[in-house]
């Protein structure tokens, strides 16, 4: 069983923010940013490459009800998925980052010269 369905069966803790039937939603452990939340499916998807836009339309709307709760709604934030080795995605089971509390920085080619890939 992976990380997140471990967290999803209580069996590893997590500082939850909000839960529902189909998501979970918990503090990251490893905060990049004041606010920084992950935001799951409990079932078990590997990355946003397998996920239904069924479960994304519903993903959207917790999403949604997460940053109304944790009170970043008007002041901004930013949502991403990690998708394979390109994206660093570290934990094989789709979540989303969501990211707050100050102004972020934006700069994803962090090792490498953007130039490079022109
Ligand atoms: P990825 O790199 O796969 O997009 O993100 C994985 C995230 O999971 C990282 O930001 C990391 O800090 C977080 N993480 C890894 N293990 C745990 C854990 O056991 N508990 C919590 N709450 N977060 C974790
Ligand atoms: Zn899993």
């Amino acid at each position: 069983m992976c990380l997140f369905c471990k967290i999803v069966n209580k069996e590893i803790p997590a500082n939850i923010v909000l839960e529902n039937e189909n998501f979970l939603a918990f503090h990251d452990i490893n905060p990049k940013a004041p606010v920084h939340i992950l935001a799951i499916p409990k079932l078990h998807v590997d990355s946003f490459n397998e996920v239904t836009g069924e479960t994304m339309a519903k993903m959207t709307e917790f999403i949604q009800e997460i940053v109304k709760e944790v009170k970043i709604e008007t002041s901004g934030y930013r949502v991403i998925t990690n998708v394979g080795d390109n994206g660093g995605q570290e934990v094989k089971h789709l979540h989303f980052h969501i990211l707050g509390g100050a102004k972020l920085k934006w700069g994803h080619f962090s090792d490498a010269d953007p130039k490079d890939f022109l």
